[in-house]
């Protein structure tokens, strides 16, 4: 038997962040005459806009698509994210980070925090795992560079992210596909032709009565979901109960200068602020509430903690946390926003479009897929939003707020998989490593001992480890960090050197 080959035709449904790297990504592997990929986007519609930080997976897509990174900052008005700073979630007035990259040194089959804890357990005045990760110590002081591979955790051990302007993303995506042959089209889809037999969708109906075909259908429309909910049906799983949060006020404001190499997430009455500095502006936003706080009340917080002057009005956004019942039915796969939402706290919506690219590359099917091919790519889209649900919910429910929005978040019941998690922290100190997880434990540490989640017990290896020896471990780790990030230049010094933006555009506060 041979294998058929004939000519196929993809077509991506959207051209915000979703649909441009997605089509980045296609024209990057499915070149050559086996494949056309078309994109259709609406000007008039635009696209969501915001969506300015990550998380340090994304270098694995640049890299894929041969990007060179100094250009991909430089023209994004990029700046570098070493973490995000988590200020008053478990008090007013406390910050921690979630920072990127090891924390200490690993000695013997224990990781570093299990001798932390054990220190902390005894007595050790500290609140945070902050000053034993380069990416915490190097963030709070302004700096950054790009790790050193030769040095062993935790001299070198960081890593970073990025953020960025959107929609010079999706500008700068756009030229990258469109030079590899991906052919935009410009119009509103006002309906689809579905095929008789199958009910697959054969063609998107355009305003102007264009008719555009396709083989495989990729759903990048944000969150309407034109074709993966309004045409196919796929139900929507709410985790409002979970995460109420279900408004946004964005807002763009004067320069934060020097721009700080991490994210910022504020806590506030009902629901947290981001901070994100890019090179000529900053974008800010405050997630909240809406059965708590009316919108006046939230943009009024937002607009009262800006690092400058505001440079436009908010612009509301409305979301409900939750995920796609499938992400693919028939022919039709939705990636990006139109397959789910979990509000930006760890910044995950990019990087889901980044695995549901490579999840639909691995998976692509011969023809239209078969019914076991599409199970397996839903459970596994499934569960990796229910790991990360998972780890945005943690940071609600370990709060030490007063007011009565985050009292109800700490009395919320959990989800099983989150509950099994924190019984077992609590219980030993060990956190569940799973197989292939977004998030490790590196990450769930720092989130549980930030917000002031301790166990009742530790280890018994770190237990056991003679008190002098193990002060001398984490004041060996913290000396280390401390003088690894002094040694590193300023993030503004950085970027002027390697990645400034052409022309420089700052705007004066
Ligand atoms: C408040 C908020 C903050 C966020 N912050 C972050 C963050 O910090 N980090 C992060 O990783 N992510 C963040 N995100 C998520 C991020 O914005 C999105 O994941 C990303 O922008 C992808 O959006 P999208 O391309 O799926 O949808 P959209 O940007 O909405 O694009 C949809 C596209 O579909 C097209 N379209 C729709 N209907 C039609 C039609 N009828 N005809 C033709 N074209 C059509 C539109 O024109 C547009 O091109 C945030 C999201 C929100 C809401």
């Amino acid at each position: 038997m041979t294998a058929m080959r004939e000519a196929r035709t993809i077509t991506i449904i959207g051209g915000g962040t979703a649909g441009w790297m997605t089509a980045a990504a296609l024209g990057r592997f499915l070149s050559g005459p086996d494949w056309t990929i078309r994109l259709i986007e609406s000007d008039a519609i635009g696209t969501v806009g915001v969506g300015e930080a990550t998380i340090p997976q994304l270098h694995l897509f640049n890299r894929a698509l041969g990007l060179d990174e100094n250009a991909f900052v430089a023209a994004t008005q990029g700046t570098f994210k070493l973490g995000i700073a988590f200020d008053g979630w478990r008090a007013p007035g406390h910050s921690y980070m979630h920072g990127f990259g090891t924390v200490g040194r690993d000695l013997g089959m224990l990781s570093f925090y299990h001798y932390w804890l054990a220190a902390r357990l005894d007595g050790m005045a500290a609140d945070s795992l902050d000053d034993c990760l380069i990416a915490a110590v190097a963030g709070r002081q302004g700096r950054f560079a790009r790790p050193d591979p030769a040095r062993p955790a935790p001299a070198g051990g960081h890593n970073y992210a990025f953020h960025f302007d959107a929609s010079l993303y999706a500008a700068f995506l756009r030229s990258y596909a469109e030079a590899r042959g991906i052919n935009r089209h410009e119009g509103r889809i006002t309906g689809f032709e579905r095929d008789a037999e199958t009910g697959d969708i054969a063609a998107a109906v355009m305003e102007d009565g264009r008719r555009i075909s396709g083989d495989l259908f990729i759903d990048c429309s944000g969150f309407i979901g034109l074709l993966i909910e309004r045409e196919m049906q796929a139900g929507y799983e709410s985790w409002q109960h979970w995460l109420p949060c279900d408004r946004a006020l964005a807002v763009p404001s004067a320069d934060d200068n020097p721009p700080l190499p991490y994210t910022r997430a504020m806590a506030r009455a009902a629901g947290w602020q981001w901070r994100i500095p890019l090179q000529h502006r900053t974008g800010n936003g405050h997630v909240f509430c809406s059965a708590l706080m009316g919108e006046d009340e939230a943009a009024a917080i937002l607009l009262a903690n800006l690092p400058g002057r505001a440079l436009a009005d908010p612009r509301p956004l409305r979301f409900t946390a939750g995920r796609r019942r499938s992400v693919w039915v028939g022919n039709v796969i939705a990636i990006g926003l139109s397959s789910g939402f979990l509000e930006p706290l760890e910044s995950t919506s990019i990087h889901l479009i980044q695995s549901g690219i490579e999840r639909l590359l691995k998976a692509l099917p011969s023809d239209r897929g078969s019914d076991a091919e599409r199970a397996a790519f839903n459970a596994q889209a499934a569960a990796e939003m229910e790991q990360l649900r998972d780890f945005i919910i943690l940071h609600y429910w370990a709060n030490g707020r007063d007011e009565p929005f985050w009292q109800d978040r700490r009395e919320a019941s959990l989800p099983d998989s989150l509950q099994q998690r924190i019984d077992l922290f609590r219980a030993s100190g060990r956190l569940a490593d799973g197989q292939g997880e977004l998030f490790t434990p590196l990450a769930w540490q720092q989130v549980m001992i930030g917000q002031g989640l301790l166990p009742d017990a530790v280890h018994p290896l770190a237990a056991s480890m003679p008190k002098a020896q193990r002060d001398e471990l984490i004041a060996m780790v913290r000396q280390v960090v401390a003088s690894q990030s002094a040694a590193m230049p300023l993030h503004r010094a950085f970027i002027d050197t390697n990645c400034p933006s052409t022309p420089r555009e700052r705007l004066a506060s």
